[in-house]
């Protein structure tokens, strides 16, 4: 039988703001102290009150901003009441039914090389609400202690619909909204350190069933922390659900945890009924009104930075000319999708073009030059190598510097991708490189042309092999006479030189 499965996300990110959520403590994931950054307002003690960190709702207002979510003019603060240990006050400061975002799309792009896809994944909210404290269980297994420097932190939840249908999808939502967070500069998002969390909604039906709009049973999956472990949880869920289904078996409506060691899902806890979290208005905070006047949004959308997909616009534009992917060769669209795929790479290549503009030479070529070097020779070097991107010690002033010689013929391309492998492994300065070995392409005609004169002295059967219409012969004669140069030649240049001498 055919199912169809239904992917629902919800995801959780940590605001980078100075303070907490409701008090004047740091909000500092990098505090390894426990229990430092923390007063009585988080840590509940009676009496105390709230206030809002006007901070943390604007960072939400920009993220629904961005993905086009409808921002109400008013919205307010509920209690979410459950109890916990990690949870000093007995209920989580949230948003219930009036939340600042409404709405919203993020689109994901689903690329390979030879077509490119996009699709639309619809939002359901985006809300604000505080994170809770860590506990923290110990080797000896005899106790629990808690740190509550997490406690009140800033915590955005964001919601989609469940409108995606498998691991790669959900893998690739993640990552946008990871690269939306960092560009907005709203959270660090890191997924490895908690700063954005994942939880999944999965349910399989057979297809027929959907149509009459009958779900299958809900599997929530809690604590993925890579985008690996999205990908892989989901496709690991929905085949165990499916072969439960063909078995004639019931899913059992649960929450289920992520063994990555083991590459399964497992059952953490039954859920019987929605549990009842008798959310009500939060008494101590005043809601917020007229929101578009209070946050200004008009200005904070005016002051949005370039977003993921404008950037990618407009990479496209420049590195092919055309307004859209679809309109470009195979050839053309594998380069852009790199730079695509890997943010990273993308700044650096442009923190590469800005160094150039200083330089007074032909940007255009230096472009394309930059291009192919930074993904045959960086890219493919370090991949062969296996050099981590972040191990590596290559700066945009030192790859642009390289470029910059390219073009003036300063260098050869032997010497570029030779230094270029040396920076990436030392961090050395290319021009003291160039300088201390005497990389500089040789200019002196006399001396490369006594060069030549020996090589042929010394090849006579290759120089016969040329003469009879051998053209390797030619760029074995050019091999010697550059490694008789220590690569420090224009190897064209060098061709034509040993040409004219035999041809003569
Ligand atoms: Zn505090």
């Amino acid at each position: 039988m055919e199912y169809e499965t239904v992917i629902g996300l919800e995801i959780h990110a940590e605001l980078k703001t100075k303070t907490k959520m409701f008090c004047k403590c740091l909000n500092n994931a990098e505090e390894t102290v426990p229990n430092k950054n923390i007063c009585p307002v988080c840590l509940a003690h009676p009496g105390t009150l709230p206030v809002i960190n006007k901070k943390a709702v604007e960072l939400v207002l920009k993220v629904g901003l961005a993905l086009g979510s409808t921002i109400p003019e008013f919205s307010k603060f509920d209690r979410k009441n459950y109890f916990y240990p990690d949870l000093p006050k007995g209920y989580q400061i949230s948003q219930y039914d009036q939340p600042l975002c409404q709405g919203g799309s993020l689109s994901l792009y689903l690329s390979d090389d030879l077509e490119e896809s996009t699709k639309e994944i619809t939002l359901t909210r985006i809300h604000l609400e505080e994170d809770t404290g860590k506990l923290i269980h110990p080797a000896d297994g005899k106790s629990t202690l808690i740190d509550f420097n997490r406690a009140g932190v800033p915590l955005m939840e964001l919601v989609t619909e469940p409108v995606l249908h498998n691991g790669k999808e959900a893998r690739l939502f993640c990552q946008g909204l990871q690269l939306l967070l960092k560009t907005l500069a709203v959270s660090e998002a890191e997924m490895e350190k908690g700063q954005m969390r994942c939880e999944v909604n999965i349910s399989l039906a057979p297809k027929s069933k959907v149509k009459s709009q009958k779900l299958g049973t809900k599997v929530e999956i809690k604590n993925l922390n890579s985008f690996k472990a999205v990908e892989e949880a989901i496709d690991y869920e929905i085949q165990r659900q499916r072969e439960l289904l063909e078995k004639g078996e019931k899913v059992v409506q649960e929450t289920r945890g992520w063994d990555e060691a083991r590459g399964k899902t497992y059952s953490q806890r039954i859920k019987e009924e929605a549990q009842d979290y008798r959310y009500f208005p939060e008494p101590d905070l005043p809601p917020l009104t007229n929101i578009s006047k209070t946050f200004d949004l008009e200005k904070l959308k005016a002051e949005l930075p370039e977003l993921p997909w404008e950037k990618k616009r407009r990479i496209i534009k420049q590195f092919t000319g055309q307004a859209t992917i679809g309109l470009t060769t195979t050839l053309e669209r594998k380069p852009i999708n790199i730079f695509l795929e890997h943010p990273e790479y993308l700044q650096f290549y442009e923190d590469t073009i800005n160094e150039l503009k200083n330089e007074k030479i032909e940007l255009k070529k230096a472009q394309v030059l930059a291009r192919n070097y930074f993904l045959t020779d960086i890219i493919g070097f370090m991949e062969k190598e296996k050099i981590k991107w972040e191990d590596s010690k290559l700066i945009p002033l030192y790859f642009a510097k390289i470029i910059s010689y390219l073009v003036q013929d300063k260098i050869s391309s032997r010497v570029a991708k030779d230094i270029l492998l040396e920076i990436i492994r030392t961090g050395k300065d290319p021009e003291k490189l160039i300088k201390e070995q005497n990389l500089e392409t040789i200019s002196d005609i006399g001396l490369i042309k006594s060069i030549i004169e020996e090589v042929i002295k010394n090849n006579p059967k290759a120089v016969q092999d040329y003469r009879n219409g051998k053209e390797t012969a030619l760029q074995f004669l050019v091999g010697q006479a550059m490694a008789r140069l220590k690569g420090a030649a224009n190897p064209q240049e060098l061709g034509k030189l040993i040409r004219e001498k035999i041809t003569g």
